[in-house]
């Protein structure tokens, strides 16, 4: 069995048996809580901060509520826009809070690589959560995403799961492929425009489909992704109506799928853009299940990072 994680950062090179321990754990902890009905005080005693330096509404509150209903304390430090983004200050921060005797430090940060610096800055026992970072890793997104295919379709090995969109800038991209590949999905395809997608050697072992049709033909699941604006040179910026009919995810191309092909999206969802709001909404849509499977994911991170 793999040794128990001190930190998460990124799912990358993490083994088989850690996901799966911390998948079936998510769904043992989603039991003992009854669905979040009824807490538990597996971390009581223990303080969990959310220190947010990207905006955020699902991550931030998911990790709260996974805190709460383990019963630890939890304190929000959010700095939203701020203009601090690496050395001296994060650490001063990083320090100044961690005087307050913390057990735990979710961070989101808009520099890649912020939370392993952390890593090395925190002080012993203090553990660090990547909540996202830049366009590198969201770790807890890529274990409830795959949580919520295996809850459908637990046999990997005979799944085409297909990422569409914005992968280039996508840190949800970059954890589902970590984490689908060390699961054994039979093949992941990744689509969307050349401006938009990563260096082939990034993902060697991943299939790169520019045209959606040809791409979803087949597939059990696809993860749609937001253009995420904010991490874009101007150049790579599509024009959105174009950018429908090429990549969006309509009733008409969720037709050349698998049957009962899952449908999935990180969020925020920008409607008509990357999604029509039928599929969105409609009967294949897992999108609301992937967001209460991430209150679960984060006690089963929180719980193997801090229980005693
Ligand atoms: N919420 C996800 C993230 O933080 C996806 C997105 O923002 O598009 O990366």
């Amino acid at each position: 069995m793999s040794p128990r994680l001190r930190h998460l950062t990124t799912l990358e090179n993490l083994p088989r048996d850690t996901i799966e321990r911390l998948l079936d754990r998510a769904e043992a902890l989603r039991d003992a809580c009854a669905h979040g009905t009824r807490k538990l005080s597996v971390l009581a005693g223990r303080t969990v901060l959310n220190l947010f330096f990207e905006p955020s509404t699902r991550t931030r509150t998911s990790f709260e509520l996974a805190a709460r209903r383990l019963g630890a304390d939890v304190v929000n430090f959010d700095i939203g826009f701020s203009s601090t983004s690496k050395g001296e200050e994060l650490f001063d921060t990083l320090h100044t809070l961690e005087a307050m005797h913390l057990d735990a430090i979710i961070v989101r940060h808009k520099q890649s690589g912020t939370p392993d610096e952390l890593v090395g800055h925190a002080m012993s026992g203090v553990s660090v959560i990547n909540a996202g970072d830049g366009n590198r890793a969201h770790p807890t997104q890529g274990l409830l995403d795959v949580l919520t295919i295996r809850q459908h379709r637990p046999d990997f090995e005979n799944l085409i799961v297909v990422i569409c969109g914005d992968i280039k800038h996508s840190r949800v991209a970059r954890s589902d492929i970590h984490a689908l590949t060390a699961l054994g999905t039979k093949e992941i395809r990744v689509c969307g425009p050349s401006t938009l997608m990563p260096s082939a050697e990034e993902f060697p072992k991943v299939h790169y489909v520019e045209n959606f049709d040809e791409a979803i033909r087949g597939a059990d699941a696809v993860i749609t992704l937001r253009l995420q604006k904010e991490r874009m040179a101007a150049i790579d910026l599509p024009d959105e109506a174009a950018y429908f009919s090429h990549y969006g995810l309509d009733q008409r191309r969720l037709a050349l799928a698998a049957k009962g092909c899952l449908v999935m999206h990180p969020g925020p969802i920008n409607r008509g853009i990357e999604i029509a709001s039928d599929v969105a909404d409609g009967a294949q849509s897992r999108i609301l299940e992937q967001v209460g499977n991430g209150v679960f994911v984060r006690m089963a991170v929180l719980n193997e990072l801090l229980a005693r």
